[in-house]
């Protein structure tokens, strides 16, 4: 199929806007179309858009990983945890904050899809991530539990 790879993502020729938009119209994507506008929150959809987005990265490694997220100003993640087959990612900054708390909802599933599909590329095998903490459930961060099956 003919398309867009990330590298054209990056042509940007916007004489008077350039290069960023506002966060509001990222979370209104998210939340208010993605979220709210598909059916059971989007969760399905999202997770075939996340793994599809995370597949498209120039990143070669967790670490390379991290460091687009935070350029790309999605959140600050460090490395919270680490054994054999489980890392945990905390993300601070997360484009989720500041938003209204709503219990017992985690709203960032897109960027933990765009995580699984980067890393199941990377290492070859089944990777899978669960978002375990999120600023909108009134956690302190927002936090991801990464599990190399
Ligand atoms: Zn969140």
């Amino acid at each position: 199929m003919q398309g867009f790879s990330y590298e054209d993502m990056q042509q940007i020729d916007r004489a008077e806007l350039g290069d960023q938009v506002p966060l509001e119209l990222f979370r209104t994507i998210r939340l208010i179309g993605m979220y709210q506008g598909l059916p059971m929150g989007g969760r399905g959809t999202t997770l075939t858009i996340g793994r599809k987005i995370g597949e498209s990265l120039p990143v070669r490694s967790l670490e390379e990983l991290l460091a687009l997220f935070r350029k790309l100003k999605i959140g600050i993640p460090s490395i919270v945890h680490r054994d054999d087959r489980i890392v945990r990612v905390a993300v601070e900054d997360c484009f989720c904050k500041g938003l209204p708390v709503l219990e017992e909802k985690l709203v960032c599933d897109l960027e933990g899809a765009i995580m699984e599909g980067a890393l199941t590329r990377i290492s070859g095998q089944r990777v899978t991530v669960k978002e375990i903490k999120c600023n909108v459930n009134g956690d302190d961060c927002c936090e991801y539990e990464i599990r190399f099956n």
